[in-house]
């Protein structure tokens, strides 16, 4: 470091110039310099360096008066810098100068762009899973037990990575910035590619020693059991939402959501038409013609419903208010009763005898169905005679 050339000869200025027109010096050759934009000259990097050392010093008022009272001896060596500046690869850091800071005003010049920062707290991802529920489940609400794959906060670093008791450091790769930019040079002009730094994730800081259970990560992946309570009402593709129970933020940023997408298993009896329970029940065909009274099963088990006499195939009765009740609202459905009536498949002889005496009785000839089947034919006109 001995033979190093007067900050005034770097930026080419003389030793009277005005903070204006060393800044302008400055800005131009850290243009020019800038080992972003000279990629295969490792002379430039150098240069780039001797450059951002003079400008820090000679754009400093303390650090100039000392510079010219003393010359560059009074910043030469390890202990005697204002930062971190210089050494291997590093810049900024401790001084609170910050050549980047500059040198990329210069580019946004040319891009219009804003300045990126280092990533700041993130929310934590939302999740999503099935739920599947029972019937009565959805109908009158649970308590259930979920097990949720998610990343949490690692729980021996709390999230900041190292193990604990070892110090954070600023990030080597990008001085704490937590993100690297490069120049790049074509027919319009230079341009800047700004990408979060690889070593830190756009933290600017990395543990010394990381965390020997998330290993650095900060989070860990945990199968967690989770209290959920199913409200009252739900329905197959209603959503539940349960609020932090995500996935962790990164960076001490919140945790996402968990949305739970509710499935109602299949009943033996019940189906459901919105807030309406819908049951099907056989009754016999004497029943159907006398009426009866049959019990029939709803959500709170069995209920008296009386069949009146004549009742037809598919007629639907409604027991009011026995129903799925309304989610987060007053009142319920109705349950709807829908009547199959079912043909005897297989009569005694004593049965058949009853049912022809019962067809004479309603005046039906035994060859009744025959007629009607002649007179389906006449009207579409073909019958025997058709070609
Ligand atoms: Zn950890
Ligand atoms: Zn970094």
């Amino acid at each position: 470091m001995a033979s190093k050339r007067d900050y005034y000869e770097v930026l080419g200025v003389s030793r009277d110039a005005s903070p204006e027109e060393i800044k302008r010096a400055y800005r131009k050759l850290a243009r020019q310099y800038h080992p972003d934009v000279n990629k295969d000259d490792p002379q430039a990097e150098e240069k780039f360096k001797e450059i951002n050392e003079a400008y820090r010093v000679l754009s400093d008022p303390q650090a100039r008066a000392k510079y010219d009272q003393f010359g560059p001896a009074a910043f030469d060596g390890a202990g005697g810098g204002a930062g971190g500046f210089g050494s291997s690869g590093g810049f900024g850091g401790a001084g609170g100068f910050d050549p980047f800071g500059d040198i990329f005003d210069i580019f946004d010049m040319f891009t219009g762009g804003g300045r990126a920062r280092a990533r700041g707290p993130a929310r934590g991802r939302d999740l999503e899973m099935e739920i599947e529920v029972d019937f009565e489940e959805a109908a009158f609400g649970a308590e259930k037990t979920i097990e949720v794959p998610r990343v949490e906060v690692c729980p021996r670093c709390r999230g900041n990575r190292a193990e604990p008791g070892t110090p954070i450091q600023t990030c080597p790769e990008c001085g704490g910035r937590g993100e690297i930019r490069r120049a790049r040079t074509t027919a319009f002009g230079q341009f800047v590619n700004v990408t979060v730094c690889p070593r830190c994730g756009g933290e600017g800081k990395i543990a010394a020693a990381p965390c020997s259970e998330c290993r650095g990560a900060g989070r860990v992946r945990r199968r967690r059991r989770i209290h959920v309570r199913i409200p009252a009402g739900i329905d197959t593709g209603n959503r539940i939402r349960l609020s932090g129970e995500g996935e962790a933020g990164e960076r001490g940023g919140q945790p996402g959501d968990l949305y739970l997408r509710v499935r109602v298993r299949p009943h033996s009896v019940f189906t459901r038409d919105g807030e309406d329970v819908i049951c099907e029940i056989p009754i016999s065909f004497a029943q159907a013609a006398l009426g009866d009274e049959i019990d029939v099963p709803t959500l709170e088990g069995s209920h008296r419903l009386s069949i009146p006499e004549g009742t037809q195939p598919g007629a639907e009765f409604r027991l009011r208010g026995m129903g799925i009740p309304r989610v987060g609202g007053y009142g319920r459905g109705d349950q709807v009763v829908r009547i199959r009536v079912e043909v005897p498949r297989r009569l005694s002889p004593r049965q058949k005898e009853l049912l022809r005496e019962f067809a004479r009785a309603s005046g039906e000839e035994p060859a009744g169905n025959r007629t009607f089947f002649e007179r389906v034919r006449d009207t579409f006109g073909g019958g025997r005679h058709a070609p």
